[in-house]
């Protein structure tokens, strides 16, 4: 007889909100998880809220009262995945599988007090451990931590993916598996171009950039943290079989497509300062007030001045423009600048891949296609791998398609 060594992964699965989102969804995901224990691995859940639950929960609290208090909002989204986790503890436990069902703070999960926009301090995994030891499937409530003062803390909207990647790092998982409701990472997104394609695997980086671009499979600082730690994520669908696509720092494949992807989002508004005065701090005096007020700015042009005036235009989400707006006025007077300008019918489409980097003309090549697809081009920022440009909203489903065509994402071969 040969010997044959068997390696069990320990393992974190993530399922996302519609995963879970019925009483039915979630008895297949405990099948899924009491499958994947009886192979041998080790696993650690991480769930979602059922379903649009934390929007109605939001949705619940601003009917109560037009402004709730951070504190308690935090106090009732929190519950959202407590349902979750109780009820897949209970579905597994219904299958004869040994399972307990966590919330943030029972799993160790330490965040500061920043109400909504949490950040994970400290993991303290002793009970996860401890729940392992004693055979139980720890089933953890994602999105949330606790201060050291014992309150709930929200992480971000989308952010049991972020509880999911720092629990496996925590735990020195070997991978990280997120279930959702998409077969995994697209060339782009299948809703806008019908040529796009799955992934196999993506590097960090380009992950990185493409969910800071708009793409909405991953939270961005889930993809960070898996980064800075090594560690893999696989993104599959929960409801049917399939490879997915795995997010990693492997060795990459010289002869693979060098975009890897086209990344669109709607979520962007445009403010244009117009005469600014070409004087030492004057960026400074138009920023630190809205870094203040917590506006969180995206892209930012100043043009060379011409008779020591200047236009400075920068880009946020739209739901940052009115908290931006009632700034502006105060802003210009400072600084002396004309006034301003703000405008929401735009969106951005972004080219990613690690390869572009080493290789000149991606730039003229994006241009052509935009300009022969009859798109122009709004604004054009660029970092190493990525090369974004802001065009009108209208236009945004011709170009992403002309951009998914002219870099040869349309071709199964080549993906
Ligand atoms: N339930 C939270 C949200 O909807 C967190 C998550 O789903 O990741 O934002
Ligand atoms: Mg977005």
């Amino acid at each position: 007889m040969r010997w044959r060594i068997l390696y069990f992964m320990r393992v974190v699965q993530k399922f996302g909100g519609t995963s879970v989102a019925d009483a039915e969804r979630i008895r297949h995901v405990a099948g899924q998880v009491a499958g994947r224990v009886g192979a041998g691995d080790e696993v650690v859940v991480v769930v979602s809220a059922m379903g649009n639950r934390t929007d109605e929960l939001i949705d619940l609290a601003l009917e109560v009262s037009p402004d709730p208090d951070p504190r308690e909002l935090d106090q009732l989204l929190a519950t959202g995945e407590h349902m979750s986790a109780a009820l897949l503890a209970m579905a597994l436990h219904a299958m004869e599988q040994e399972a307990v069902g966590l919330t943030g703070s029972q799993a160790g999960i330490y965040s500061r007090a920043s109400h909504g926009s949490g950040r994970i301090q400290r993991i303290d995994a002793d009970r996860i451990e401890e729940e392992l030891r004693a055979g139980r499937i720890p089933i953890v409530a994602g999105f949330q931590g606790v201060t050291e003062e014992a309150d709930y803390v929200t992480l971000g909207r989308g952010a049991s993916d972020l509880t999911a990647v720092a629990l496996g790092v925590a735990l020195g998982a070997d991978r990280c598996e997120t279930y959702k409701d998409v077969e995994g990472v697209y060339t782009a997104d299948p809703r806008i171009v019908p040529a796009a394609r799955r992934l196999a695997d993506v590097h960090y980086e380009e992950m990185l950039e493409m969910a800071t671009q708009g793409s909405q499979v991953m939270h961005n600082r889930a993809v960070e943290v898996a980064a800075t730690n090594e560690l893999p994520i696989l993104v599959a669908s929960s409801m049917v079989d399939g490879p997915g696509t795995l997010i990693h720092g492997g060795s990459e494949m010289e002869e693979r497509n060098r975009v890897r992807g086209v990344v669109d989002d709607h979520d962007i508004a445009k403010v244009t300062l117009r005469h600014v005065p070409d004087r030492r701090g004057i960026a400074a005096q138009i920023f630190e007030p809205l870094a203040e007020a917590g506006v969180s700015v995206d892209t930012i042009v100043q043009n060379a001045s011409e008779r020591n005036l200047t236009d400075l235009t920068f880009t946020l989400a739209r739901g940052d423009l009115r908290r931006a707006a009632g700034l502006m006025d105060d802003i210009c007077e400072a600084i002396g600048a004309d006034g301003y300008t703000a405008d929401t019918n735009l969106g951005k489409v972004s080219i990613v891949g690690a390869g572009i980097q080493t290789e000149p003309g991606y730039a003229a090549r994006m241009f052509r296609a935009l300009a022969d697809a009859e798109v122009n081009i709004d604004l054009i920022t660029t970092s190493e791998i990525r090369i974004t440009c802001i065009v009108h909203e209208d236009h945004m489903g011709q170009a992403v398609n002309a951009l998914h065509t002219a870099f040869g994402l349309d071709d199964p071969d080549r993906v």
